[in-house]
């Protein structure tokens, strides 16, 4: 570990964490790190073990790479991370094309500056969340670079129509995909008692804000933190599951200046104005913010959805028959899905939450997961599983 800076600040945090793979998947490919005042949770993605490696390649980055004092080092540290995750996806075929969502939380110098009272830093990029619990109720405090949260934004959905969206899990932006991503971050005023909770999607798809409001307010923060994914899994558990919560324990009993509302994120890149890169260059690189229709968010995420693993392959519903297609769930948008294999188990046999999940389609990384999530369905029913011919990706 480098040495950090011993300044005393004014803001003391508490924090707790737990992390769950889920009731579907094989792999936990979500991460959370916590480490000299910056608290981490990462959702990877891609094949093989990309998703794992990618999410705790980048918390590692972060919780390292964050030296303070400002928000503006919490960004780079995410900058740093970004590259890891591209140079490690570089170094190893295997993990090419992996990325990851990632938010963070630290202390770091008000507008004061140094000796002045203490802040917090939020950072986002991608669809994990960060949301404050404070005497005024839960909000949340980061957007979601996600097709449908660009939807929402531009009218064309409602939120309770995002939240059981079929392709909700489409990403605008993640680490891993370019150089030079957008990063988005906040800095807020805390006060004594506040509690934040950086969570997965996984935990939001399955619980509401009602009830991560009820459960966030109770009891010390590690076992919240346990209660809340453990509610998530007990919900449907269709994805890994992860939360971390923080409370301010230390620290001013009113924000300073008062409570405000959350303020707009404050987008940030390396290099100035975005550009579109030319055709034919990798595509990870050709996403670009040309945000500001519907039309350019999704050719981004046609961009992105080629690119990330995730998206590649689903377990969905052939007629009564439990299937693997290659593509895209039918829905809103482009590909056709190409039926792979399937046939020979039903889908009214599953039990509620699997039949629940295979109807809403199962994006997977790559046809081996695919195969060993239905080979656990089978094993679930007590069924014989065939003998495999090749379980080797793609
Ligand atoms: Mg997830």
């Amino acid at each position: 570990m480098v040495a950090r800076r011993p300044r005393r600040r004014s803001i003391r945090l508490e924090s707790g964490s737990a992390t769950h793979v889920g009731r579907i998947r094989d792999v936990n490919q979500d991460d959370v790190a916590s480490g000299n005042d910056v608290h981490v949770v990462a959702d990877g993605m891609g094949g093989h073990r990309g998703g794992e490696v990618a999410s705790t390649v980048a918390t590692a980055a972060v919780v390292e790479g964050f030296t303070g004092p400002d928000r503006a080092s919490l960004v780079r540290a995410v900058r740093l991370a970004n590259r890891a995750v591209l140079e490690r996806a570089a170094s190893d075929p295997e993990l090419s094309g992996m990325g990851t969502t990632l938010c963070a939380l630290a202390v770091v110098d008000g507008p004061g500056g140094q000796g002045g009272p203490d802040a917090l830093a939020v950072v986002n990029i991608g669809d994990s969340r960060v949301y404050r619990l404070d005497s005024g109720g839960l909000v949340r405090v980061s957007d979601d670079h996600s097709l449908v949260a660009d939807l929402v934004r531009s009218g064309e959905l409602t939120a309770g129509e995002a939240a059981i969206h079929p392709q909700r899990n489409i990403l605008t932006r993640a680490l891993g995909i370019e150089a030079d991503p957008t990063i988005d971050s906040w800095e807020l005023p805390p006060a004594r008692g506040d509690r934040f909770l950086l969570c997965s999607d996984g935990l939001f798809n399955e619980l509401d804000d009602v009830r991560i409001a009820e459960l966030l307010g109770e009891g010390p923060v590690h076992e919240v933190a346990g209660r809340l994914v453990a509610e998530a899994v007990a919900e449907g558990g269709h994805d890994n599951v992860t939360a971390l919560v923080i409370e301010v324990i230390e620290g001013p009993e009113v924000p300073m200046g008062g409570r405000s509302p959350i303020p707009a994120a404050r987008p940030e890149r390396t290099t100035g104005p975005v550009r579109s890169r030319p055709e034919g260059d990798d595509p990870r690189a050709t996403l670009r913010a040309t945000i500001g229709s519907v039309a350019a968010v999704v050719a981004a995420a046609v961009l992105v959805l080629s690119l990330t693993a995730r998206q590649g392959w689903f377990i969905g519903n052939d007629d009564g028959d439990v299937a693997v297609f290659r593509g895209r769930p039918a829905g809103i948008l482009w590909f056709d899905p190409t039926f792979v294999e399937g046939g020979d188990l039903r889908v009214s046999r599953l039990d509620d939450s699997t039949r629940a999940a295979v109807l809403e389609t199962i994006p997977v990384g790559t046809l081996a997961e695919a195969r060993r999530l239905v080979e656990g369905f089978r094993t679930h029913l007590g069924d014989p599983v065939p003998s495999d011919p090749d379980l080797s990706d793609r």
